[in-house]
């Protein structure tokens, strides 16, 4: 199955994303970008992919004691960015080393766990709200409004693995596009959680 690691806000701080998104797509050049949907919204710690059945056990394992050791933290969503013309996101702010060693830590346990990862990106905090067709619209006007978004402050409290179902052509809609399979409570304490 499709996996990735993942931290996914409270609904509320979705909800205030949401709002922004909305004027968003009344933008012209909105049509322009296929935007992503809202029940799946999350920010990924560390990609997997294809994993097989068999590595399960083990990659559940080292993710609980990844969350094991490290403390909640705050986070809000903040502004936005994007990745060339493919990617339009919202961008976080708060205790961003924190928010980093968890995605670091979880990519070391899926590795561990025999996970064959991508090669180590600079990690770039991100939650996608909108994807380039094509040549692509212009973004600017979409980086515009969402550079002043500030949203409400929330405490980060657990880790999450993500199922990610790509959709089937002809069966759009028949299965959720992602599912927490497992998540995992972070309850590190200062002081030991290095
Ligand atoms: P689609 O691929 O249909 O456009 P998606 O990218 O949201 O949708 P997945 O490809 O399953 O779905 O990716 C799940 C999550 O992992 C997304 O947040 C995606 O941005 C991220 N992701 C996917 N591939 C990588 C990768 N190679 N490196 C880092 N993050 C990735
Ligand atoms: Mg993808």
């Amino acid at each position: 199955m499709r996996l990735f690691a993942a931290v996914v806000p409270p609904p509320e701080c979705l909800d205030e994303l949401g709002r922004v998104v909305d004027r968003l797509h009344r933008l012209p050049g909105a049509d322009g970008l296929r935007w992503t949907s809202r029940p799946g919204w999350h920010l990924t710690l560390a990609f997997m992919g294809e994993v097989g059945e068999e590595l399960l056990p083990e990659l559940r394992a080292r993710l609980g004691r990844a969350a094991h050791r490290t403390s909640a933290f705050p986070l809000r969503l903040h502004g936005g960015g994007h990745f060339g013309r493919r990617a339009l996101w919202a961008g976080v702010a708060g205790d961003l080393d924190t928010l980093r060693l968890l995605a670091e830590r979880s990519d070391a346990a899926a590795r561990r766990a025999g996970v064959a990862m991508d090669e180590h990106r600079r990690y770039q905090a991100h939650l996608t709200v909108g994807r380039g067709r094509g040549e692509g619209a212009p973004l600017q006007p979409f980086l515009d409004e969402l550079g002043g978004f500030e949203g409400t402050r929330w405490q980060v409290t657990e880790l999450a693995l993500v199922r990610s179902n790509l959709p089937v052509s002809g069966v759009r809609g028949e299965q959720p596009r992602y599912e927490t399979v497992d998540a995992w409570p972070l309850e590190g304490r200062e002081g030991h959680s290095g």
